[in-house]
């Protein structure tokens, strides 16, 4: 430690048309640091040329790293693997597809360097956006800081300054649906924003489909708040109240109004609606348990196939 001032990690799907241009970029601005650094890039299971164009990289750059997953472990996981490996003072996180500014780090480091632990990215704009993914992500990371104890700055993502004090410290952490960017909030220290517009993408389509941005949001909810968890339980009380109130009413009304009248219409509504709510709070809870198996599984958090350019100790552990 302490050869290379900066480790960048940049966690790569897919994304062989973006990749070189993105070397390009990075190595600029890197270089224009005069410092030591060194890029980090996660091959994340790709399916397509992103593993041979990163190979080529590191023969001819020697700051260039490559750790390849042997399969798609997710965003989240290649930006632990990448903290786990990177040796800096201070570790950058950026996307490959060049929406989060590579110039925009030189800004991240002048506050580490005024003493910040966490400086983290925060969207100004984020251009040629769908509507739905701009308004999903507005609802989510507002609704996500309403339900937790912890404050997680709206409108940031992974693209983050954090000081090697918090890189250890996260690398303490051993839980494994990660949401990176609530961990580092968790964490604490000294930390501050640099906003920025989010640009498009350089190429290429995101990777991250419907599915997967559930998934990270429910991580982030589920690793952050037991709310959704409280819900359940007080929508269940809520509805058992109301079903005493029903009886009661039903009962009364049979004695008093109208005996011959079939409350067959409204005790089938009111099925439904208990049927619904004890499958939405099984479906909370499934949520939860699901994760908390995980956990106790112990399984590692990633598995690297490849490791490149890490130098004789990596090749050394490659065979262990
Ligand atoms: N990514 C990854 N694994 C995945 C999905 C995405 O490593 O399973 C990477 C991707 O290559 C990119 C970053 O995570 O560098 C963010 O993904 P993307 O740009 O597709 O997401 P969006 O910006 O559309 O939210
Ligand atoms: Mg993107």
């Amino acid at each position: 430690m302490g050869e290379v001032k900066y480790s960048v990690v940049i966690p790569a799907y897919n994304e062989e048309e973006v990749i070189e241009e993105s070397y390009r970029r990075l190595k600029k601005v890197m270089d224009s640091t005069g410092e030591p650094y060194e890029l980090i890039f996660v091959n994340d299971g790709s399916k397509d040329a992103t593993a041979e164009k990163l190979r080529n990289l590191v023969a001819v750059d020697g700051n260039v790293k490559m750790l390849g997953f042997s399969r798609n472990f997710g965003h989240q996981t290649a930006i632990t693997a990448g903290m786990d490996h990177a040796s800096g003072e201070a570790i950058l996180i950026i996307d490959a597809d060049l929406q989060d500014p590579p110039e925009v780090m030189l800004d991240m480091i002048e506050k580490w360097k005024a003493g910040y632990h966490v400086v983290y990215g925060k969207r100004l704009k984020r251009k040629g956006e769908t509507f739905f993914k701009l308004f999903t992500a507005k609802v989510f990371y507002r609704l996500l800081n309403a339900l937790t104890e912890v404050p997680i700055p709206v409108d940031t993502g992974d693209f983050r300054l954090i000081d090697r004090k918090v890189c250890d410290t996260l690398k303490s952490m051993p839980e494994r649906n990660r949401y990176v960017r609530g961990l580092v909030s968790w964490v604490g220290f000294k930390q501050t924003a640099v906003e920025y517009v989010r640009e498009e993408r350089f190429a290429g389509e995101t990777k991250y489909p419907l599915k997967k941005m559930l998934k990270l949001a429910f991580d982030g909810l589920s690793a952050f708040s037991y709310k959704p968890l409280r819900l359940s339980s007080i929508l269940g009380f809520v509805v058992l109240l109301l079903t005493a109130f029903y009886f009661l009413f039903i009962i009364i009304r049979n004695i008093l109004v109208d005996p011959n009248l079939s409350p067959l219409y409204t005790v089938a509504g009111f099925s439904f609606l208990l049927n619904g709510t004890i499958l939405l709070m099984i479906g909370i809870l499934g949520e939860y348990i699901s994760r908390i198996s995980d956990e106790s599984k112990g399984r590692p958090l990633y598995i690297i196939e490849e490791k490149e350019g890490f130098g004789p100790a990596a090749e050394g552990e490659r065979h262990r």
